[in-house]
């Protein structure tokens, strides 16, 4: 039995010790956060704690910080045609946003289907901004305002996108910007206020907190977006429901660490990803990367052996204990490419065959070795499948 390598970050992080020790700190206090008695301010307390450490994960102010039950949550409440600031409501007529995000996005809003415009992306994954200005336009000379979602790095290929660009262009045709940060934030520095975005999605288990709380994050504490479910005034209003607190202190530790350590997080996970790609590379000549020469995260590799489906090389590394995930989906039993690597315009026969490496905080040396020896072990076999395919 091999030791196991856990390359899947981008799936969901191991918790940090100081998350899990923040959860349990809050798993054994009691209170409600919106209790008067001293439990309940007890719990109020951790709650706003960990609302300052998420703001500052990404140099927003903490006032805009709302709880959500992760990313998906955020993205949809984000993405309504209904905003408000007091009693004025600031209405969006149309969503424009890319071919590349995740079905969270894609799926999740809460626009009218024939009120959103998908913009393509360049054979890259970076959306094409000529086509954003021209669906900015279009929709401004119609009256039309437009809220336009592109997310900060993509969760297949980690390619980041230009979104300061986004920003300033949609802004100068009077939109709001969302951006959904989930692979981006705690992996690169982030600034809101850099990218001058309106609007920010973020997810705890990415970032090493635990699983169920993320947040939209608001540029303008007072801009409302029209509430997913209603019920009590949790959240100044934006988001019912008693507070997962456990998992917001957790959140809160998590966005701590790291931040504190993101700059020097930066170089020590390129510096694994390249010597595992550069090993790949050198090692496998049929294995092709299928993204390389373009900003992206750090910590994300997409390869592919063309002919070999993604999922029997998943399958293959997870045996010889290298924890890895399929670019593309299944459904049905019918593996499908992925939307993402399909809209760069990569060959379904490539993009079928493609998998993804995520390394974390928690990633060594030992797992770019451990990952390479699963390589060798598992490579002549899939080769042989895939010259007979
Ligand atoms: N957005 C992106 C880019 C993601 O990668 C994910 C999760 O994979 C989500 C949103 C959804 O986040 P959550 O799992 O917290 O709902």
């Amino acid at each position: 039995m091999h030791e196991r390598t856990y390359l899947d970050h981008n799936a969901t992080a191991p918790i940090r010790p100081e998350a899990r020790a923040a959860l349990m700190d809050a798993l054994d206090a009691t209170g409600n956060g919106s209790a008067v008695h001293g439990e309940g301010r007890g719990a109020r307390a951790t709650i706003e704690a960990a609302r300052a450490k998420v703001a500052a994960l990404v140099g927003a102010d903490a006032r805009g910080v709302v709880f959500t039950a992760g990313g998906t949550e955020a993205d949809t409440l984000a993405l309504t045609p209904d905003f408000f600031r007091g009693e004025e409501r600031l209405g969006c007529d149309v969503l424009i946003t890319s071919a590349v995000e995740h079905a969270a996005v894609l799926r999740g809003h809460r626009f009218p289907v024939e009120q959103v415009d998908v913009l393509a992306v360049d054979s890259r994954g970076r959306v094409e901004l000529e086509e954003l200005d021209v669906a900015l336009a279009h929709h401004a000379e119609a009256g039309r305002r437009a809220l336009v979602s592109v997310m900060l790095a993509n969760n297949e290929t980690g390619v980041i996108q230009p979104l300061a660009e986004v920003a300033r262009r949609a802004h100068a045709h009077g939109a709001l910007v969302h951006t959904d940060a989930v692979q981006a934030a705690g992996r690169i520095p982030v600034s809101m206020r850099a990218l001058g975005v309106d609007l920010m999605s973020l997810s705890a288990h990415k970032i090493g907190g635990a699983p169920g709380s993320g947040a939209l994050v608001i540029a303008d504490p007072d801009l409302r977006p029209a509430p997913v479910f209603s019920g009590g005034g949790q959240e100044r209003g934006r988001r019912a429901g008693s507070e997962n607190i456990p998992s917001i202190a957790a959140f809160g530790a998590a966005a701590a660490s790291a931040g504190s350590a993101v700059e020097d997080e930066v170089v020590r996970i390129d510096a694994l990803r390249e010597r595992l790609e550069s090993a790949l590379r050198c090692e496998f000549p049929e294995l092709v990367l299928l993204v390389g020469d373009v900003e992206r995260l750090p910590n994300t590799s997409c390869v592919a052996l063309p002919g070999v489906p993604a999922e029997n090389l998943v399958i293959a590394l997870d045996l010889a204990g290298v924890a890895a995930s399929a670019g593309a989906a299944c459904s049905s039993g019918k593996v499908t490419a992925s939307h993402v690597l399909s809209a760069m315009g990569v060959p379904e026969r490539i993009a079928r065959s493609a998998i993804r490496l995520s390394f974390g905080w928690s990633s060594g040396e030992e797992d770019v070795d451990r990952a390479l020896g699963a390589f060798r072990r598992v490579w002549p076999g899939l080769l042989r499948r895939a010259r007979a395919a």
